[in-house]
């Protein structure tokens, strides 16, 4: 754990007036609550000089006018989720905790829009807006915990990308605090707008680093009639992929077209012997089709059809939502029945053109072969082209050498036409392969962009450049 300054007598300057501004109990500074905050999915562990819970937007802006003045970092924070180190205060300072603020402000289902603050949970508002017949379709894998501010900020993907987009196809309009406290809005709350640059647009994506959301207004959709579900075993990885192409080549756009390969089905085998997956499976897809009835069945007709055709080795249907659970719950247990395998992992998310998906999986395989003792898994939204690599390694000792691996994988899938994340952001555990994929002239323009919006670096500095 990196260390603080909270007994540095320059501290005591600014945690005393941000007491007076927020209250005190919106502004922790004991060791354990701190603690709880040095923390995210990354792993990282650094230690923040305060932890202020603002209440509303005019917190934030008080809180964030005097870290400006003092010179204070700023790292905002959802449900601290984030598996690239987005919320971790890596040069300690004041970690802003969002989950109080924590309101749907409205629902207008006559204009498709809802508001929200954004500590709102993401399951929450898909559950809320649901109520009135309408779709929130952004739903990242952590969508029971993770935050609307969180996913807006890392501009989260998950298992409906392919058919319905990420999170910035949904965000219509911000309330931002900038890093001199000033607050402005973006956006309009409508369904469409085209006056001026796009900064919602450049501002989703962000990770914290040019402003702070206060408020959020997404873009809804009329929830789907029906969903059912497919898992499909394969003989190969190449019949799953060339299946998964093979359906969206004849107009059908699942809403999640899940791929899981050999080991990832040897780790669900050692996690849970009592889901019954076929000895010779090599490789699974997880297909959810939705919609109007008639052409959901007619989409899940037409699938099964197809995966027979393509040496499927079987097929289970699932019409109804505890039979759809029972299936997903092949995929959501992979994230811990991964250390079956060993106790170490570093998890990537490159993203290449679907057509190269193949190729991309065939280069892991050779890549490992280079690094005996490591093993690659690999799962993920196929039909994005986005696949999560994990690499596993069995001590910490070993971690250099897993890296190493990763930079392979990483290179390769910049090399296909990839990018290095296709959903969890780049954050400070990525951004050494930023000079990788994105030109120096590119590169300087993002930097004058930082630089307009916060010129002292305030905000969530140590991340991305
Ligand atoms: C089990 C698991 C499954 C996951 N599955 C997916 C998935 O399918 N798809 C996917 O995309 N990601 C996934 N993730 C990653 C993570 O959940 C997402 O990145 C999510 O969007 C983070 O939300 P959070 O609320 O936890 O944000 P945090 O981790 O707290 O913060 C993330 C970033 O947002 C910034 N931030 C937070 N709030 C604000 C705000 N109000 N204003 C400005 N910046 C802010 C932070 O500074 C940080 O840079 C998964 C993570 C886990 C642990």
């Amino acid at each position: 754990m990196k260390s603080s300054s909270a007994q540095k007598p320059e501290t005591k300057n600014w945690i005393s007036p941000l007491r007076n501004l927020l209250g005190g109990k919106n502004v922790l500074c004991a060791l354990e609550d701190r603690l709880c905050y040095a923390y995210d999915g990354s792993k990282q562990k650094y230690l923040p000089d305060v932890v202020v819970r603002p209440q509303t937007t005019k917190h934030v802006s008080d809180a964030v006018r005097l870290a400006n003045e003092h010179e204070i970092p700023v790292y905002p924070r959802g449900a601290g989720s984030g598996l690239t180190g987005g919320a971790v205060p890596v040069f300690g300072g004041m970690v802003l905790d969002f989950t109080q603020m924590n309101r749907i402000l409205e629902i207008r289902p006559e204009d498709l829009v809802a508001t929200v603050e954004p500590g709102v949970v993401t399951q929450t508002l898909q559950s809320e807006v649901a109520r009135y017949k309408l779709f929130y379709p952004p739903d990242p894998a952590s969508a029971a915990f993770s935050t609307i501010g969180g996913n807006a900020a890392e501009c989260a993907g998950g298992i409906t990308g392919l058919k319905y987009g990420v999170t910035r196809d949904y965000i219509l309009a911000l309330e931002v605090v900038l890093a001199d406290g000033s607050i402005i809005t973006t956006g309009r709350k409508t369904l469409k707008s085209v006056t001026g640059y796009d900064l919602t647009r450049l501002l989703v994506g962000s990770e914290g680093t040019l402003g702070i959301f206060t408020k959020i207004t997404v873009k809804l959709i009329p929830l789907p009639e029906k969903i059912e579900t497919l898992l499909v075993f394969f003989p190969t990885p190449e019949d799953a992929v060339a299946s998964a192409n093979g359906i969206i080549s004849h107009n059908i756009l699942p809403r999640a077209l899940e791929f899981i390969d050999k080991s990832s089905i040897d780790c669900i085998k050692g996690y849970r012997q009592e889901i019954d997956l076929p000895k010779e499976a090599n490789a699974i897809l997880l297909i959810d089709i939705d919609g109007e009835e008639k052409s959901v069945q007619k989409g899940i007709s037409f699938v099964e059809m197809f995966v027979s055709e393509n040496n499927a080795i079987k097929v289970i249907s699932a019409r109804d939502t505890k039979r759809r659970d029972a299936l997903w719950e092949v995929r959501r247990i992979l994230s811990p029945a991964l250390y079956k395998i060993a106790p170490f992992k570093i998890n990537e998310d490159i993203c290449v053109p679907r057509s190269q998906i193949l190729e991309m999986l065939h280069t892991i395989s050779k890549i490992n072969t280079r690094y005996p003792g490591l093993k690659a898994v690999n799962f993920g939204h196929i039909g994005d082209g986005n696949i999560h690599v994990n690499v596993m390694y069995e001590k910490e000792e070993d971690r250099s050498f897993a890296e190493k691996m990763v930079d392979d994988i990483i290179y390769s899938a910049i090399r296909l036409g990839g990018t290095i994340s296709g959903e969890h952001g780049i954050g400070n555990v990525k951004s050494k392969f930023l000079p990788f994929e994105i030109a120096p002239q590119e590169l300087q323009i993002m930097k004058d962009i930082k630089h307009l919006f916060d010129p002292k670096g305030i905000l969530n500095p140590g991340k991305f450049f």
